[in-house]
């Protein structure tokens, strides 16, 4: 495992040095480690110093105001408290959505139609982007809630949530968007979009796993209502003792993210792409979502031939997910790709790599060796 190399940065980062760094002052007896919600002692005063002063450092990648940003436990609480939140505030109505979602937006969804209410799946185009066009068709008289995802977690595939939001906002619906892939990579400013709720996580952007939070905005007022009760944390949404400690490292993750978001984005781009040309030399071989915008480091393939398990099984020597991670596991190919219309068998001979802020130059090398090698085998396999 030592050996090989990591390209599933989009499943989940390491955390960067610098934020661990961090995260080690707010654990020990010698650190910041009180309840922040402790309003009679000076530890407590701290812990919430330091909770707030992360908070502010999430809202400036949103350009939001701090007051708008709930803390969950991360990306997949904050899609199911923007969900069932927002249609249990308005006594519900109809939803949309997109079939290329990742699970936490499609369960949710699932339970929402069990209670009632009626969701509509956009299909994407052949590219993966979900068309503003398919939004104003499907919008309702009752569509109290559009929920479209900034990037693809699978295939990277950007959609355009600016036009997708004016469009919800001159119907009078609000719109959501799972930015889990995106917050730290790509310009997502709250004050510019007509997005009503964005949903983060610290896990993808080189923070730890298990700390995320709900953007909901707070001109005009999104009412929200809890999905977890207890102290009343977080001005009623969210309840529970804040993760103090997850929480500064979200901050420092996504100051951090802020301060290198070009340098990064173009050295990644530069070694995701240079991965792509080095795999096109084998012949028989599709860029999943070619043709739309993508984020840096996604680089879905699509090997002809080849069964994905079985490419998967022998690839040895790098860390890659078919499909994506939540998936991958069954041996469905992916659901993301075949919304797509990707047939099945290029579906299943697809690989997720995805480049990161601590891949090196001589590590895409190898791995282009290591897959050529590893796919012409198995063809040859197959072919005889
Ligand atoms: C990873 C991811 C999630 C889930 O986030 P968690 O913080 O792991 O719960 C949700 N949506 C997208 C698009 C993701 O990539």
């Amino acid at each position: 495992m030592s050996h090989a190399v990591y390209l599933d940065y989009a499943a989940t980062t390491p955390v960067d040095p610098a934020v661990v760094d961090v995260m080690v002052r707010y654990l020990g007896p010698e650190g910041t480690f009180a309840n922040p919600a402790s309003r009679s002692h000076l530890y407590g005063w701290l812990a919430e110093e330091a909770v707030e002063n992360a908070r502010r450092q999430v809202a400036d990648a949103l350009n939001a105001d701090p007051r708008e940003i709930v803390w969950t436990s991360g990306a997949t609480e904050a899609n199911n408290l923007a969900l069932k939140g927002v249609l249990e505030a308005r006594g519900g109505g109809h939803v949309i959505t997109a079939a290329t979602e990742h699970k936490a937006v499609l369960d949710a969804c699932g339970w929402l139609e069990r209670q009632g209410h009626p969701v509509t799946y956009l299909k994407p185009d052949a590219s993966g982007r979900i068309a503003p066009q398919s939004v104003a068709q499907a919008l309702r008289e009752d569509t109290v809630l559009v929920s479209v995802m900034h990037a693809n977690n699978e295939t990277g595939v950007i959609n355009d949530i600016a036009a997708i939001g004016a469009l919800c906002r001159e119907h009078g619906a609000l719109f959501h968007t799972d930015a889990a892939q995106s917050a730290g990579k790509l310009a997502l400013d709250v004050q510019a979009l007509p997005v009503d709720l964005v949903s983060v996580c610290a896990h993808k952007i080189y923070g730890p796993k298990g700390i995320g939070a709900l953007y909901v905005r707070r001109t005009p007022g999104v009412q929200v209502a809890a999905q977890i009760h207890g102290g009343g944390h977080e001005r009623g949404m969210r309840s529970g003792t804040l993760a103090s400690h997850q929480i500064v490292g979200m901050g420092e993750a996504f100051a951090l993210a802020m301060s290198r978001r070009d340098a990064d984005n173009e050295r990644i781009a530069g070694l995701r792409d240079r991965l792509w040309s080095g795999l096109q030399a084998l012949g028989q071989v599709t860029l999943n979502g070619e043709g739309a915008e993508r984020l840096p480091g996604h680089l879905n393939v699509a090997f002809a031939g080849v069964d994905g398990e079985m490419l998967l099984t022998a690839m040895n020597q790098v860390a890659v997910s078919s499909g994506s991670a939540c998936t991958s596991a069954s041996l469905e190919p992916s659901y993301v790709l075949k919304a797509m219309g990707i047939a099945d068998a290029l579906a299943h001979g697809s690989i997720r790599f995805s480049v990161g802020r601590f891949t090196r130059a001589e590590d895409i090398e190898r791995v282009i060796a290591h897959v050529t090698e590893t796919v012409n085998r198995l063809r040859q396999v197959r072919a005889g």
